[in-house]
């Protein structure tokens, strides 16, 4: 399939190589099954998501998630503004940005440091490994980010960030920057089929009771404004990212990514 294209609205995305794909399946046993170019490390963006909404689950409970951010589908792009206007909930849900960088302000954290270092040590540990930031792609996006900074002092304006709002748009956008590749990305969903247990390294990173609200919201909101269709075709819980990577979850058995930078006109 070679339809679609690099995301280019964070500039440094239009030079990936659009050809580049990579597939792989872990089992909850940690056993690997692989394709293609899956050592490449591209950022992750926002399959970093639901990652971040299973650290807030496992420091402050599902409800949190639930009446801090929101658990609904908005039907609207990604990025929308319009959402946090039209909606009460205003952030909407933790797979689009509204509620992903709601998700960032609101981990406990005494500074923008050790934020940072919750986000990026939860993330390491879904993995199983350590990771780093892709620092280009990092500055490229925070250049760039006008539409995120108004969606954090939107947020911030109705009482629905819980943390400075230029802060949570650093901590967010540099764990959207994280480098990781395909094999890294079936280990983080292959935690989540698990019961929350890393299969790697045995780190239990959520109370399995959780990992249904989180399927959950990946279901409903995990490919945006194009959940519904592809739950109707697919229907695994799943999370995109305009990195082209995909992570799939089948709860108890195993976990599926494949990274491919094109994407199509929802960002999917
Ligand atoms: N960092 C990206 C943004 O905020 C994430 C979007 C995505 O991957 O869908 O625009």
């Amino acid at each position: 399939v070679r339809d679609g294209a690099n995301a280019d609205y964070i500039p440094i995305l239009a030079t990936v190589p659009s050809d580049l794909f990579g597939i792989a399946i872990v089992d909850r046993d940690g056993k690997v099954y692989s394709a293609g170019d899956v050592d490449y490390a591209f950022s992750i963006q926002s399959v970093s998501k639901p990652f971040t909404a299973a650290l807030i689950m496992a420091q402050q409970g599902p409800e949190a998630v639930r009446t801090k951010i929101g658990v609904e589908p908005t039907g609207l792009p990604f990025n929308s503004k319009v959402a946090i206007e039209i909606y009460e909930e205003r952030s909407g849900n933790p797979m689009v940005n509204a509620g992903a960088i709601a998700a960032v302000s609101l981990v406990e954290a005494e500074s923008e440091e050790e934020r940072w270092q919750l986000v990026l040590d939860n993330i390491e540990g879904f993995a199983g490994k350590s990771l780093s930031v892709l620092e280009e792609v990092y500055t490229s996006e925070y250049e760039t980010a006008w539409g995120n900074r108004a969606i954090a002092n939107l947020l911030y304006n109705y009482g629905r960030l819980y943390a400075d709002p230029e802060e949570s748009l650093r901590v967010y956008t540099r764990q959207c920057s994280i480098g990781i590749n395909t094999i890294d990305l079936a280990m983080m969903g292959a935690t989540l089929a698990n019961g929350g247990v890393n299969p790697r390294t045995g780190r239990a990173m959520l109370p399995p009771e959780h990992i249904p609200e989180l399927l959950a919201v990946m279901a409903t909101a995990g490919f945006y404004d194009e959940s519904g269709k592809w739950m109707y075709s697919a229907g695994l819980p799943s999370k995109t990212g305009v990195g082209g990577g995909i992570v799939s979850v089948v709860p108890g058995q195993f976990a599926i990514a494949a990274f491919s930078p094109r994407l199509n006109e929802a960002g999917n």
